[in-house]
């Protein structure tokens, strides 16, 4: 017999409700700070304490660095019809459609076209929440179509990356990507347009080792984690400790990785700058830069 016996029901918790509305208040991972969501917006999801870069999605990022945040979008309606009909813990149809609907979106990537510093520009922008922001038939089809549509506009092309790779559920059809895009990147190289490579946290897997690395200049920011394989399994092929900060971008670019490390907030100038030089433009006329328009939607227009 025990000799003690739990005869009360356990506690009911509270259900009094926070009176802080869920979303409103963003904890910083790295330094902790509690961050107000609008001042979060307002900063370009940069926490102003220690510079932590929150993740952006796609359409943020077009908005920060097209001129007054606008842009035409292009093959919007691409979607992946499933070649392979391929099942893992659920179907890949399925998932497809369910985060269609949760995205807003029809894939990994969107492509705009605009002018960024008064300079018309055709920017492909990955979008992480969708599948891990994964490469498959249609973000290869989609990019490779925006260097084309630069190589007609005679326009500079830039790749915002945010990715974990190619998308397995398409198998080699997504590792074909790597080829077809880099073949364009080269139709781009051969006319003499720039292409500026943007690595965001995370770069990994197919998408470093075709396009993300291809660029006339290879631009990171600061702390992205940018690799081909994770570091478990590197250090268990290798069997030896990997180094700290490992796969990060101050690492990276003092290994020749990269060409810049950029603070978010210093990104359109520094790509602007870029692009004057490699095109033989003007410096800019005097007048600086507009800061995003957070609180206006995005004109966007279909194409
Ligand atoms: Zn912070």
């Amino acid at each position: 017999m025990a000799w003690f016996k739990k005869t009360r029901k356990p506690i009911k918790a509270t259900t009094k409700e926070s009176r802080v509305p869920e979303g409103l208040w963003v904890k910083c991972p790295s330094c902790g700070r509690a961050i107000y969501n609008k001042d979060l917006v307002e900063s370009v999801k940069v926490c102003e304490k220690c510079g932590h870069h929150f993740r952006m999605t796609a359409a943020e990022r077009l908005q920060l660095l097209f001129d007054g945040g606008t842009w035409s979008e292009h093959d919007a309606g691409l979607k992946s019809t499933d070649p392979l009909k391929f099942t893992d813990t659920k179907p890949y149809r399925s998932r497809l459609e369910n985060t269609i609907k949760a995205t807003g979106r029809n894939d990994a990537v969107v492509i705009g076209t605009g002018t960024l510093d008064g300079i018309p520009t055709v920017i492909a922008s990955m979008e992480y929440s969708f599948i891990g922001g994964s490469m498959g038939v249609v973000v290869g089809e989609k990019i490779t179509r925006a260097a084309e549509q630069a190589l007609a506009m005679r326009a500079p092309f830039i790749i915002v990356s945010c990715s974990g790779g190619a998308r397995m559920m398409e198998g080699a059809l997504s590792l074909m990507q790597m080829a077809k895009i880099s073949a364009a990147l080269g139709r781009l190289d051969r006319a003499g347009l720039p292409f500026l490579s943007i690595l965001t946290d995370p770069t990994t897997g197919g998408v470093t080792a075709s396009f993300a690395m291809l660029g006339d200049l290879n631009i990171a920011e600061p702390k992205a984690l940018i690799g081909f394989a994770g570091p478990r399994v590197i250090e268990q092929t290798i069997r030896q400790k990997l180094p700290e900060g490992f796969q990060r971008a101050e690492f990276l670019i003092e290994k020749g990785f990269l060409d810049l490390v950029v603070d978010r907030r210093e990104m359109k100038a520094t790509i602007a700058r870029s692009l004057r030089v490699m095109m033989g433009l003007p410096p800019a006329p005097a007048e600086p830069a507009a800061p995003p328009a957070a609180a206006e939607p995005a004109t966007v227009a279909e194409s």
